[in-house]
């Protein structure tokens, strides 16, 4: 295992023909620790498949330093970084068995071969059946024993990803570096597999970097979460504080399904409390909202609320709020998902998202009364988009 530090790093791409750089990763500074499940998340571009690429030694680095164990790698080839890398093609041989797939690096490094004396023989077999221990090891654990004499092609998507996998967790590598694994598998193997990696990084409790853009798989998965926007690092936290005090509107957008509500929003001072008027909303601040929006009265800022925090008034929700913001909204969409139901609301100009209970007394095209707790407010600053605090 080992720790993983990023120092201002950067990446950029030259155009060959436009001659245009393309700052791929900006001056990240992350350090991630020992045995950490750490997700890598963003949208498409955003430079994740960079920086990971960076970390394997696949793509050389512009500026910054990488360092794994201690040890800066800038300059060190990715087979002597002592990683192993799982991608969303899976890239098995496809003449050689799962057991050989699974195999084939160890003994390209722990048995060359043309050994013909009597010692050396000796000294390879060993090494062999050291090999098969471990992939049959790796195997059970992984589930995959029944499947070692099969070719890849005879296997499903779950079971390729399975023993990708496999061939890399027989290598004992110090990190394992991981490019959206599960992108390939239906909803429900991905659901499955999901939980299936957790178990596995708990049991082996190998350093882990995991790229994806889906923020569900980072949510669930990371213990930390680093998210990106155009090669920025923008907040690196546990999913819950992420999820809680998001650093800037777009990791408050980014994370959370359905995603945060924004409405533009009036800040006034009556007397000596502060008001906040978004659309259809108005209320009072707590002395501690207050105190961070007092320098904004008079001016324009960004409201946002999660639709799991609207609630419908008088439901169990609502009730237990001490002051509640409450207005009646005219519902334009009913969604039952079963477990709950999302409304779409028109909060004017914007439209509302709610996430309610299932059983939900909303009719389509009549007006309902809504209520949120204001300590579940959050508000950002219109042309910085950070958030106020
Ligand atoms: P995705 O989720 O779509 O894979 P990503 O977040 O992994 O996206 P990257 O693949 O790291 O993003 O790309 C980051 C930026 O760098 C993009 O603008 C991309 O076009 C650019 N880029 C990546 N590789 C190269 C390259 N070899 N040459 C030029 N530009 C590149």
């Amino acid at each position: 295992m080992a720790t993983v530090q990023l120092q201002n790093l950067q990446k950029s791409f030259l155009d060959a023909q436009s001659k245009k750089e393309t700052l791929a990763v900006r001056d990240v500074n992350l350090d991630i620790r020992d045995g950490e499940f750490l997700v890598l998340v963003g949208p498409s571009g955003c430079g994740k498949t960079t920086l990971l690429r960076m970390l394997a030694g696949l793509e050389t680095v512009s500026s910054g330093e990488i360092k794994i164990g201690g040890r800066v790698v800038n300059d060190v080839a990715s087979r002597d970084r002592d990683i192993a890398m799982v991608f969303q093609n899976y890239a098995l041989y496809p003449h050689m068995s799962v057991y050989e797939n699974m195999a084939f690096g160890l003994k390209i490094r722990r048995v060359p071969g043309g050994l013909a004396r009597f010692t050396q023989r000796a000294k390879r077999r060993a090494a062999l059946k050291d090999i098969d221990n471990e992939v049959r090891e790796a195997a059970a654990m992984l589930d995959i024993t029944h499947l070692l004499d099969r070719k890849p092609r005879a296997l499903s998507g779950g079971q390729r990803q399975r023993v990708a996998l496999g061939r890399a967790v027989v290598r004992h590598p110090a990190v394992f570096l991981m490019d959206e694994p599960l992108s390939n598998l239906d909803a429900k193997l991905r659901v499955q597999t999901r939980a299936e990696l957790i178990k596995l990084h708990r049991k082996l409790g190998v350093t882990t970097v995991y790229v994806t853009h889906d923020q569900i798989e980072a949510m669930t998965m990371g213990q930390r979460i680093a998210v990106m926007k155009d090669g920025v690092l923008q907040q690196c936290d546990t999913p819950l504080e992420l999820y809680r005090a998001p650093v800037n509107q777009f990791v408050a957008g980014f994370l959370g399904t359905p995603s945060m509500n924004f409405l533009r929003a009036r800040v006034e001072e009556t007397g000596n409390t502060v008001e906040v008027h978004a659309g259809p909303f108005r209320f009072s601040l707590s002395p501690a909202y207050a105190e961070a929006l007092r320098s904004y009265c008079g001016r324009d800022v960004t409201f946002g609320i999660r639709p799991e925090a609207l609630h419908e008034r008088g439901s169990p929700h609502a009730r237990d709020i001490a002051n509640p913001v409450t207005a009646s909204l005219h519902v334009e969409v009913i969604e039952p998902t079963g477990a709950n139901t999302i409304l779409f609301l028109q909060g004017q100009p914007e439209m509302l998202i709610a996430s309610v209970e299932a059983q939900t007394s909303a009719r389509e095209g009549e007006p309902l009364e809504v209520a949120f707790d204001p300590n579940a407010a959050h508000f950002f600053d219109q042309e910085t988009e950070e958030a106020i605090r």
